[in-house]
């Protein structure tokens, strides 16, 4: 029996987190590219792909106008909240909605959802983790795969940050790591500092 048995696990690569969207991350849409060649891998291997994805409702206190820190993003059934087109699509795959509650703002992957269960169902022990943004989805879902007892490896080359202070992205890098994951990649690119 394999005993280290994989998830990858794609933060919110959706249009409104990629150039062009409402919160767009810089260079966010070159995680494209490293995410779906390991989805080819882990589905080729039957091992499973999860992808999240920023699900609010249109009035959430997530949202400056409510109370909050973002822009409008992200809406349920609007383009801006469609995974980027150019993501791997597969019907293998399997889709985690999230940020629903409106009282909440739903940072991670596992807030409020059945992730953690359907990954215990499989027989998950390891997950692998990229996506948008490095500073706040991405570390949230590290973090919270942790606490429910994963061993975490996060792709710094498939991760982005929005850096709403120019150095977020590096510290999250390190408050995963100092939470036991592990980071493989480059980390430059994951910290994304403004130059
Ligand atoms: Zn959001």
């Amino acid at each position: 029996m394999d005993t280290n048995r994989k998830a990858l696990i794609i933060v919110d690569v959706q249009n409104d987190f990629c150039p062009g969207g409402s919160l767009a991350v810089a260079h966010g849409d070159e995680v494209i590219t490293p995410l779906n060649r390991l989805a080819r891998e882990f589905l080729d291997r039957n091992e499973p792909v999860f992808k999240t994805r920023d699900w609010h409702p249109e009035k959430t206190k997530h949202f400056a106008d409510y109370g909050g820190t973002w822009p409008v993003h992200c809406v349920q059934g609007t383009r801006g909240a469609d995974f980027h087109p150019d993501l791997l699509e597969d019907l293998r795959e399997t889709i985690v909605s999230k940020g629903i509650d409106e009282r909440a703002d739903g940072y991670s992957g596992f807030d409020g959802t059945n992730l953690a269960r359907l990954l215990r169902e499989e027989g998950i022990n390891e997950v692998w983790v990229g996506g948008l943004a490095t500073d706040y989805c991405v570390k949230h879902t590290v973090l919270d795969a942790l606490k429910s007892g994963f061993c975490v490896k996060a792709l710094a080359d498939a991760m982005r940050a929005v850096n709403l202070n120019p150095n977020d992205g590096q510290h999250a890098i390190e408050e995963m790591r100092a939470a036991g994951a592990e980071i493989v990649g480059n980390e430059k690119k994951a910290a994304g500092a403004r130059p």
